[in-house]
């Protein structure tokens, strides 16, 4: 089998369905997974999928431009989040792409835990440092962070409480998060 990040030329062999489904930029025949494009291997280790991810593809473009990619927390571990980042700005992406947040990079002040500020099946609103996947998030600046977050008691959807912290609605739960603290219009109410 290929290794993160190795070249691909069409029609090497990436893997076996019953280890990886195929992804972005490559076929199936016959049971293995080869790739379509001249590209980059990119196997997708939450989704068990293997991408080729283009050298000329599209999809980086719109990418490096994003100002913002839209994401699924979907495990914490002791110094990073991972992401399954679903949506460059408002447009969803036919495959998932993995990231992952550094401790270092999701609040200004200090964080003892990863789940002060996001907790598993949070959606969060985050930007890329860096264009190798897994990609590098950050949710540091103001207008980053979780947009959408379920209570972890009753399940039912949250509301901003203040700059820190989310209220469920329905049992009282507060917990804390990094909100994402997007500009309001002035002017009209
Ligand atoms: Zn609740």
């Amino acid at each position: 089998m290929k290794k993160q990040g190795d070249l691909l030329l069409p029609g090497d062999e990436l893997s076996i369905i019953e280890e990886f489904t195929p992804g972005e930029g490559t076929y199936e025949y016959e049971g293995k997974v080869y790739s379509s494009v001249v590209g980059k291997a990119f196997y997708d280790m939450i989704n068990r999928r293997s991408n080729s991810i283009s050298f000329k593809k599209p999809g980086f473009l719109p990418l490096k431009k994003a100002k913002y990619v839209i994401g699924l927390v979907t495990n914490i571990k002791e110094d990073s989040a991972l992401v399954s980042v679903y949506s460059i700005e408002e447009k969803p992406l036919n495959v998932p792409l993995t990231g992952y947040i550094h401790i270092s990079q999701i609040a200004n002040k200090y964080l003892n835990n990863i789940n002060e500020a996001l907790k598993v099946g949070d959606i969060i609103r985050a930007k890329s440092l860096n264009f190798s996947l897994p990609l590098p998030l950050t949710i540091k600046q103001k207008d980053l962070g979780v947009i959408y977050a379920k209570c972890s008691i009753c399940g039912t959807k949250m509301v901003k409480k203040d700059e820190e912290h989310l209220r469920c609605p329905n049992c009282g739960n507060i917990e804390s998060r990094k909100i994402a603290l997007l500009q309001v219009k002035k002017g009209g109410n």
